[in-house]
């Protein structure tokens, strides 16, 4: 018999865990359906770095502890930027984690199950149920047999490939483009590394603007416990690797001189795509929404995506919790979400796509003189993942230099892009409260931002 939920969830990654727990904790029935073995959901290619923010969130909303034990391979105290090579850095103390995603994964899993959801693992989401311009469910292929589910509400917290959202038909799409072209797109290689002895990557992640990355990808180094490093690039995927090289290449011809490889054994490899620009300007459908990376909500400039995920898992879950106690699951009725999403994380991840063009147009050796001349200090860094209050006093520092060298190109770019991240702040938290604002608000934003996207 065919299986029927208020909310079917595609994917059992952070954002759809997140989706799955608030759901059920506010009594509705769920089911997450996810295509790897159950013992396997959570776990993924990733630096594994974390911010504070969605673990406060979850901790105050929901009662879910911060990462603890063995999902804590490390503590982080200090984020750096370096440009060129690691001699032109700043660093900042920005307390946060480093988490195992496999082990963090499964616990958010079990708190799902512990609250009533239901998981399937080795469902392997392939279509769509729609009725008349609702879409009521998913098929799916599971122990070898094809089956479906009906669902009032359907949560694709499928990833970068949002197989829900690319099968929604157009007429219910309101004009707006759901694809995710190269441009929006960056591809990554890493490797977790043990050595033999502790490395000097302590409690530290270090994001490294090099010259033979064009930004926004970059290099990192992060730690994963005492003795391990989790090491990685990124490249833009509409930009060819230079000579035939493969990024694998890059990675070496970059990082080598950093961690030489002689100091190291290969614990773990891979990879995989980001998308990297702002949340789509509408995650909601008639019966479904769009969560974590199927919505595009990534930080643009450190393409980081397991907080924005799991924070959009929960606004989703809310929101599908209230449109059925007001039995409205349309378009309209999930609204809030969209609300929500725009302003946060979306005006935040506006912001940094607004800063991103600027650090595209000065390059890393730009960044390097910033940070030689410490136009960006390390309380702008703190200001900026911390409390979020960054804009406002950094302008008034560039201002005052302006004033004293009033012939600098670069530095009038900056108070230009400056003015653009607070556009978007104030568009992005100015997104309309029904459907019926929407084109208008969409042409605003492409034409005082950007019509990039
Ligand atoms: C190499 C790399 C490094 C990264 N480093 C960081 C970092 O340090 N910090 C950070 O914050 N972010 C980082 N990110 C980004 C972060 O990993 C993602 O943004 C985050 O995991 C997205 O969460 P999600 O739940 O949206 O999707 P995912 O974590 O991708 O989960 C999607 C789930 O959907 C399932 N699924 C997919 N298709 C189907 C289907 N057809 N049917 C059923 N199930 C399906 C998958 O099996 C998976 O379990 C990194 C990404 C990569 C690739």
């Amino acid at each position: 018999m065919e299986e029927k939920v208020d909310v079917a969830v595609v994917g059992g990654g952070p954002a759809g865990v997140m989706a799955a727990i608030t759901a059920a904790k506010q009594g509705l029935s769920v089911t997450v359906l996810d295509k790897k073995p159950r013992e396997k959901i959570g776990n993924k290619s990733c630096g594994d770095a974390l911010d504070r923010v969605a673990p406060n969130l979850m901790k105050d909303k929901l009662g879910i502890e911060y990462p603890n034990g063995k999902e804590l391979p490390s503590p982080l105290e200090h984020l750096t930027f370096a440009s060129v090579s690691l001699k032109h850095s700043l660093t900042a103390h920005t307390p946060a984690f480093i988490v195992h995603r496999l082990h963090y994964g499964q616990r958010l899993l079990k708190i799902a199950e512990e609250n009533g959801a239901k998981i399937v693992g080795n469902a392997k989401v392939r279509d769509i149920l729609i009725d008349g311009d609702q879409i009521t469910g998913v098929q799916f292929f599971h122990e070898n047999e094809q089956k479906e589910i009906s669902a009032k509400v359907v949560i694709d917290a499928s990833g970068y490939i949002g197989i829900v959202r690319k099968l929604i038909p157009e007429d219910l799409e309101y004009g707006i483009d759901y694809s995710v072209p190269p441009e929006h797109t960056v591809a990554t290689y890493r490797e977790i590394v043990r050595l033999d002895r502790p490395h000097e990557f302590q409690k530290r992640i270090v994001l490294l603007y090099h010259e033979s990355i064009p930004i926004p990808g970059y290099a990192w180094i992060f730690t994963d416990g005492e003795l391990q490093l989790n090491i990685g690039v990124t490249w833009p995927k509409h930009i060819p690797y230079p000579d035939g090289k493969s990024l694998k290449e890059i990675y070496h011809e970059v990082l080598d001189p950093l961690v030489p490889p002689e100091t190291y054994e290969i614990v773990h490899k891979g990879g995989g795509q980001i998308p990297i620009r702002p949340p789509f300007d509408s995650l909601v459908f008639n019966g479904a929404i769009l969560v974590g990376e199927a919505g595009c909500m990534v930080d643009p400039t450190t393409a980081e995506g397991h907080g924005p995920s799991l924070i959009s898992g929960y606004k989703a879950g809310i929101a599908a919790t209230h449109a059925l106690k007001r039995n409205d699951v349309t378009h309209a009725g999930l609204w809030e979400y969209n609300k929500d999403i725009m302003n946060y994380p979306g005006s935040t991840h506006a912001m940094s796509y607004q800063a991103l063009q600027f650090l595209k147009q000065t390059g890393p050796s730009g960044m390097a003189f910033f940070l030689k001349r410490k136009i960006v200090s390390e309380q702008d860094l703190i200001d900026l993942f911390q409390t979020r209050e960054f804009v406002l006093p950094f302008r008034k520092k560039v201002q005052k230099i302006l004033q004293a060298f009033p012939k600098w190109g670069m530095m009038w770019n900056l108070k230009k892009a400056i003015e653009k991240v607070e556009l978007a702040d104030h568009i992005y938290k100015s997104y309309p409260n029904s459907p019926e604002g929407l084109s208008e608000w969409i042409e605003w934003r492409r034409r005082d931002l950007t019509s990039d996207y």
